[in-house]
């Protein structure tokens, strides 16, 4: 797969982010300390979201689902960066996300004291839909 270079973000933004996540993390529901991720939109704009557990596992929103959520009841629909790792559910929201933005969008995770950005394009292989940034002709 040939994609795009992605943005690359300061450090000091990403450190931020991933603050956020940590400190988010108490407010999952209804268990405190589970899964919280953020979204940096285009304009430069955070919101954050929480794991949202239920008994019936099929209805549990993820962190980054109810992040994405955030943006757009904010009106934000283009998302150039979240936190990381995902899974791989929210790996396809995520690239869903950035193929209607026309964006490629930037996972941020630590590994570590090691920083990484990885664009989704990066991730999933043979994704779908077709990849927008793919350069070989398939779509
Ligand atoms: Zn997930």
């Amino acid at each position: 797969m040939t994609a795009c270079a992605a943005t690359i973000l300061p450090d000091d933004l990403c450190r931020d982010m991933l603050a956020e996540v940590a400190a988010m993390r108490a407010n999952s529901y209804p268990t405190p300390q589970r899964v919280a991720a953020v979204v940096l939109t285009a304009r430069g704009n955070r919101y954050a979201g929480v794991s949202y557990h239920t008994a019936i596992m099929a209805l549990t929103m993820h962190a980054e689902a109810t992040a994405l959520e955030h943006a757009a009841i904010h009106g934000e629909r283009e998302i150039v960066a979240i936190t990381g790792p995902n899974c791989q559910a929210c790996k396809q929201l995520i690239w869903e996300s950035g193929v209607n933005a026309g964006i490629d969008i930037v996972v941020i995770m630590e590994e570590g004291d090691r920083l990484i950005q990885v664009p989704i394009s990066a991730m999933p292989p043979y994704a779908w839909p077709a990849n927008r940034w793919a350069t070989h002709g398939e779509q």
